[in-house]
């Protein structure tokens, strides 16, 4: 006979720890027979001291220990590959999950801003972006709450341990997939980062990037989070929207607008409008009058990224005078433009540039993890 436990028995296998919010966890602790305390003590270790093993957790008696041993484990992914830029300023961290699926998280470090954790939500991603080399991969599955969130602490982990940084980052969810094509696993992680006793990260600190769509968006407002939307637009028509990001083909860039807008005025969080900048694709001046004419009036930003090279297409970033003539006429329209230059491109961890299946020019750096 095996173990399996029939439906009418209690489940008995340890919960995963990442799965439970700070006030469920110290529910379940209690239900143990465990005094309150006991449950405050294993969060300051997990979320304060970075200690995710009972055994280590020396404030707590032996038999409290194996008791809680018995009734919670911690799901972390295993660290596959540590890859470190040759300025040492971004770590691009390969995670396996419990099903041996692959994702990439990256640990970002700025000389004047707080560092930035980027995330990933799936495994692979379904829109397609002709651009990202995680587009070109599919998607493979959604990564549930519990995962995203043992990915960012493993995340910060890294950066207080190894880069010795023990700032409070930012998040951005720009990482392997599309944040709402994963509203379940998404929200709850959302909801879950805010704790005080747990991750304690404020809305303010997380940025979420989305491709859309426009009532998605509005669901997104509509949770009443002070979260920082980043609109990844890309073209300012229709036509050329739906070539670059053919999962939204067939959606209005003027109805993502709309949508941006209620966003902004829902939350009163300013719009970043993401677009990368690809040689000859949409990096002409006509392109650059439309996307004015488009947001024109809009409160909100546009974030020119330079194309970052991938290996499955032969687009090229644009030339330096194309980009700065277009940021010129952007900003003649009275629109707020920043060029961001990416981190990290030569381990792969630049903008666009995630997907597990390809390999390092450069020789990683392994590290070893306790
Ligand atoms: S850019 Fe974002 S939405 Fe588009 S394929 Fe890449 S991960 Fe998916």
């Amino acid at each position: 006979m095996n173990s399996v436990s029939s439906t009418s028995e209690p489940d008995s296998r340890p919960s995963d720890f990442f799965a439970l919010t700070a006030g469920e966890f110290r529910e379940r602790v209690r239900s143990l027979g465990l005094p309150a305390y006991r449950g405050e003590q294993v969060l300051a270790w997990v979320y304060k001291r970075f200690v995710a093993d009972f055994d280590e957790m020396s404030d707590l008696s032996k038999p409290d220990r194996s008791a809680l041993g018995a009734a919670f484990r911690f799901r972390l992914p295993s660290v596959s590959r540590v890859s470190r830029s040759s300025d040492r300023l971004t770590t691009k961290l390969l995670l396996a999950l419990d099903d041996g699926a692959a994702v990439e998280g990256v640990v970002m470090h700025h000389p004047r801003r707080r560092p930035t954790l980027c995330v990933s939500v799936q495994v692979g991603c379904a829109q397609g972006c002709l651009f990202c080399a995680t587009g070109s991969m599919g998607l493979s599955r959604n990564m549930t709450a519990a995962e995203i969130l043992a990915e960012i602490w493993l995340l910060r982990r890294h950066m207080i341990r190894e880069d010795k940084v023990d700032a409070v980052p930012t998040l951005v969810f720009m990482g392997m997939g599309e944040p709402l094509d994963n509203e379940e696993g998404f929200f709850r992680a959302l909801a879950m980062l805010n704790s005080q006793e747990g991750f304690g990260l404020g809305s303010r600190k997380i940025t979420v990037s989305t491709v859309g769509g426009p009532d998605r968006i509005r669901r997104l407002a509509e949770l009443g989070l002070q979260l920082q939307l980043a609109v990844s637009l890309h073209a300012a028509t229709d036509s050329l929207r739906g070539r670059l990001v053919p999962g939204q083909k067939g959606v209005a860039v003027a109805e993502l607008v709309d949508a941006a807008r209620y966003y902004f005025q829902k939350t009163g969080r300013e719009v970043t409008f993401e677009y990368v900048v690809i040689q000859r694709v949409n990096d002409s001046e006509e392109d650059a009058t439309r996307l004015a004419g488009l947001l024109r009036g809009f409160p909100g930003k546009v974030n020119l990224i330079p194309f970052n090279p991938v290996s499955h297409n032969a687009m090229k970033p644009p030339e330096p005078e194309a980009l700065a003539r277009f940021r010129e006429l952007l900003t003649r329209a009275s629109i707020k433009v920043t060029i961001r230059h990416s981190q990290g491109r030569d381990i792969n961890a630049a903008c666009g540039q995630l997907a597990v299946r390809e390999r390092q020019a450069s020789t990683p750096q392994v590290m070893r993890y306790a």
